[in-house]
């Protein structure tokens, strides 16, 4: 999500500034962070950041240096005590407004004068920002559509409904309206994005409102859109429309991130995620039984405040009865604000990161078994681009989200492809086209 607010704040500077992205800090006249505070590692990485940034300000006064995103949103006016030499913060809900907070930001660089109330803009504006974007500019064959913002659910660890909002969708033509843009431009993949993306509630123009499933038909018939995916889903939301949509819908990718962060219901009820390890895994079934080669991935945290031993292998039991293709996780980090900060930890951080690696290592495993399963097979490849590592290979993603490496021709970049898979890794495949 913040990959895509990135992109659209460039899209904002250069229809309101004509500025133009540098991947040389050292030439930029403005540098912009766009911030996350899930966890507070990220969040430190803010003012390492910033640090670094202050040396080039010192090198050249007229550069102007932004704050976005949620730590921003956090901390507000609080950045610029620790960070003065900051010009201007914003929030993930005011990226439109950043061409007025840039010309405040330049009156007070040259008439020397600071007030807060002009560069500090961390409202939660709800809709209003999507009104008010330029046209997106598509980079490449694959694309971002944010259709819904914030959220509502209060997981008492999580700090997304504090630095996000409550959850607002996006009324159906706009986000129509949107990927027709996109598709106009080359784009050939759309990712549809939401912190709680399944529990999309958009407005139809006749007052009706519309739910994920029903958007992604209507996505499905723009031309030449070959295929929808949606991230990320919440357990709770994931109605029996949607599950029927792997089955019916032929443009929606075979993959879903479906975040269950403990397999204890113990922990659960204390994260207040609203489902129990059962509920989760009838839904998996749901899903492997309407799309039976779904690959699916999750998100863990170990180490939340007071998991004992039979929590932590309760998560483990659940991982071999799910045997998720691909996840991520976390050791649990506190986030200031959230319900859970206050609970009392006894965890040790040894326990935490011996706890993490046990994990990682079972879902490496899990993950490498089912990929050895895709050698022989023959995948479809949307190509997206040469491979960073490699210059002699390309790389595109298979329809089950997995990224492909193989030799080609560069003028295959953009098009879909088929490729007989010869070796799969944890995280990716390799191939030969055929
Ligand atoms: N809205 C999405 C993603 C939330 S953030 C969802 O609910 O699935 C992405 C992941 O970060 C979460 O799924 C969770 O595993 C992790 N996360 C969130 N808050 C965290 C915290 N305080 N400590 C550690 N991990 C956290
Ligand atoms: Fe955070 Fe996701 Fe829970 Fe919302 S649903 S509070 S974003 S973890």
């Amino acid at each position: 999500m913040n990959e895509y607010d990135s992109a659209r704040i460039a899209d904002i500077l250069h229809h309101s500034h004509g500025l133009e992205l540098t991947n040389t800090p050292e030439n930029a006249d403005i540098l912009l962070l766009n911030t996350c505070s899930i966890r507070e590692k990220a969040q430190e990485k803010v003012f390492s950041q910033l640090g670094r940034w202050r040396v080039l300000k010192q090198n050249n006064p007229h550069v102007l240096i932004g704050v976005g995103g949620c730590v921003a949103s956090q901390e507000g006016a609080a950045i610029l005590r620790r960070a003065p030499f900051v010009d201007l913060v914003f929030g993930p809900q005011t990226i439109h407004r950043l061409p007025q907070l840039l010309n405040n930001a330049k009156t007070n660089l040259y008439t020397k004068t600071r007030r807060n109330s002009e560069i500090v803009d961390t409202a939660f504006t709800q809709i209003e920002k999507f009104d008010c974007l330029p046209n997106p500019t598509a980079n490449g064959v694959t694309a971002f559509v944010t259709i819904m913002e914030g959220c509502s659910h209060f997981c008492t660890y999580c700090v997304v409904p504090y630095t996000r909002g409550p959850e607002v969708s996006r009324p159906v033509d706009d986000i129509i309206a949107e990927s027709v843009e996109l598709a106009q431009q080359g784009v050939k993949e759309i990712t549809l994005l939401g912190q709680n993306v399944n529990a999309y509630q958009g407005l139809l123009h006749d007052g009706d409102s519309a739910d994920l499933a029903f958007l992604i038909h209507y996505l499905a018939a723009i031309d030449g859109i070959e295929r929808i995916r949606f991230t990320s889903s919440h357990p709770v939301a994931m109605s029996d429309s949607l599950i029927a949509a792997f089955a019916n819908e032929p443009k929606l990718a075979p993959q879903l991130h479906l975040p269950v962060q403990s397999g204890s219901d113990r922990i659960l009820a204390l994260m207040q995620r609203g489902h129990t390890t059962a509920t989760y895994l009838n839904i998996i079934e749901r899903l492997r039984q309407a799309c039976p080669h779904i690959s699916l991935s999750s998100d863990f945290i170990v180490g939340f405040p007071g998991e004992t031993d039979a929590d932590f292998q309760a998560t483990l039991d659940l991982v071999a009865k799910a045997n998720f293709e691909r996840a991520f996780s976390f050791i649990y980090s506190p986030r200031p604000g959230t319900k859970a900060s206050e609970y009392l930890d006894t965890v040790p951080m040894s326990v935490k990161q011996q706890r993490l690696l046990q994990l990682q290592e079972l879902l490496d495993t899990n993950a490498k078994t089912a990929n050895t399963k895709l050698i022989g097979s023959i995948q479809t490849v949307l190509v997206e681009n040469v491979s960073k590592n490699d210059p002699t290979q390309l790389i595109g993603r298979a329809a089950n989200g997995l990224m492909v490496h193989f030799v080609g021709p560069r003028h295959s970049i953009g098009q879909s492809v088929e490729i007989r898979i010869t070796e799969a890794f944890t995280k990716s495949l390799r191939g030969i086209l055929l």
